[in-house]
């Protein structure tokens, strides 16, 4: 659909008295569309086979993981000094969405690794922590995860009750961590939590904890209605050590951390659910066209093209947003708004054109073998993680308002 397609979109900004241009033109490169067809034949040859077992039994796909490392999509956008594909947020997009079209399990992994841990490491690191801990996770040696939810704090994440208590030398970490996704294969954990509650979220810090830290225990696996593959956990900290060398930033840096962090996150977010509509967009038009009612295909029904219709038309604007903030990140720009934007239209289009692929499907559309009943369950996380649809839309008056 990208191929040989060019986009052109011109926003003007108007405030304070100033107006300017900032034209876009998303002409792909031959580079973005090289890795575009290397994660979508990943996605057909790796992926698919074994996805419907892997969600039925909760299998984290490791050996899937391990092969994307390899092949650099766990640590796309960091720089090649440190390990990584040095790629754009535009191609990171474009991963996502192909990753995402047949198992969002997966692409979560690739979201999380990329966009919320070696970004995170790699803007606010130092050297020291940069070559130690973002080196293997940018190669896909390991894999990180961000950990910010606690049981009673969520969408309010500046109410931290895990606390990180300095001892001079170091942190002592001590709280649970909640629906921490590869919180039980991750080596490497980006964990939120507060060092001076008088100063409120001035006074959190943002740590870097490793597996295996005494006092450091990973929780069952949670049994999901989505993205079953994928590895979700609470983590719990009693008494942890943790260096002073493993703080991230400046003292009182880690609630900044996290919303900065966040911000990117949510583009990684929204091409998943621009994904997950396509995946399902693409096997409700094949279906249409192969499944006759009243004596000719359900696709010349006006009924089911137009629900082919709303979906080509909404995914195709998702997708527009989605690149928009992932353009505007790559040219330095405010994307804070743009990736809530994409976000949140993204996932209220990847739940409705979920619903109607199986609607398009029927019966089949119930069962296993069709995969559209899996993507509708999964979609649904993509309106509730990094940030649910109802805190996207104050980020997004916020950004208005402001
Ligand atoms: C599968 C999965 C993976 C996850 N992975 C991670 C991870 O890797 N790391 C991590 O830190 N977290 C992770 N999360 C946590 C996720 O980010 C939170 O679940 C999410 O932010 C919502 O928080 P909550 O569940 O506490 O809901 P709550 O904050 O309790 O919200 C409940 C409802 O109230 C609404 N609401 C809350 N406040 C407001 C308000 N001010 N105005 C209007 N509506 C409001 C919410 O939108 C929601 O509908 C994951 C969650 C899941 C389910």
């Amino acid at each position: 659909m990208f191929n040989n397609f060019y986009y052109a979109c011109i926003v003007i900004i108007f405030g304070d008295n100033q107006s300017y241009k900032l034209y876009m033109n998303f002409e792909f490169t031959e580079e973005q569309l090289m890795i575009k067809q290397a994660a979508h034949d990943f996605a057909e040859t790796e992926l698919k086979p074994g996805v419907i077992e892997r969600d039925e039994h909760q299998k984290f796909p490791a050996e899937q993981i391990k092969k994307l490392g390899e092949l650099g999509f766990l640590g796309m956008m960091v720089s090649p000094q440190y390990g990584g594909s040095g790629l754009d947020a535009v191609s990171y997009v474009l991963v996502m969405e192909e990753l995402s079209k047949i198992d969002a399990s997966a692409s979560v992994v690739v979201s999380v690794n990329n966009s919320l841990v070696c970004y995170g490491l790699e803007k606010y690191c130092n050297e020291e922590q940069k070559q130690k801990y973002l080196v293997p996770l940018a190669k896909g040696e390991q894999i990180g995860a961000f950990c910010l939810s606690e049981p009673e704090a969520g969408s309010d994440a500046t109410s931290q009750h895990t606390t990180a208590i300095d001892m001079g030398d170091y942190y002592l970490l001590n709280g649970t961590k909640n629906w921490i996704t590869n919180g039980g294969n991750a080596s490497t954990y980006l964990v939120i939590a507060q060092t001076d509650a008088a100063k409120g979220h001035k006074g959190i810090n943002a740590l870097i904890v490793e597996r295996g830290m005494e006092g450091f225990t990973v929780g069952p696996k949670e049994n999901k209605l989505g993205i079953r593959g994928s590895d979700t956990h609470s983590l719990m900290f009693s008494d942890v050590k943790v260096p002073k060398a493993n703080r991230i930033g400046e003292d009182g840096f880690g609630f900044k951390f996290a919303m900065k962090t966040l911000e990117g996150g949510r583009i990684g977010i929204a091409a998943q659910a621009l994904g997950i509509a396509a995946g399902a967009y693409e096997l409700a038009v094949k279906y249409a066209k192969e499944r006759q009612t009243f004596g000719k295909p359900i696709a010349q029904h006006q009924a089911i093209q137009f629900k082919l219709a709303d979906m080509a038309t909404e995914i195709e604007a998702a997708r527009l947003l989605c690149l928009k903030a992932a353009w505007l990140k790559d040219h330095g720009q405010d994307y804070a708004q743009a990736a809530s934007m994409a976000k949140l239209f993204a996932s209220e289009v990847a739940m409705k054109t979920t619903v109607e692929a199986v609607q398009v499907h029927g019966g089949y559309g119930f069962v296993k073998e069709y995969h559209v009943e899996r993507l509708m369950r999964d979609a649904k996380i993509t309106q509730i993680y990094e940030g649910t649809s109802e805190i996207q839309k104050i980020v997004i008056s916020r950004e208005i308002l402001k």
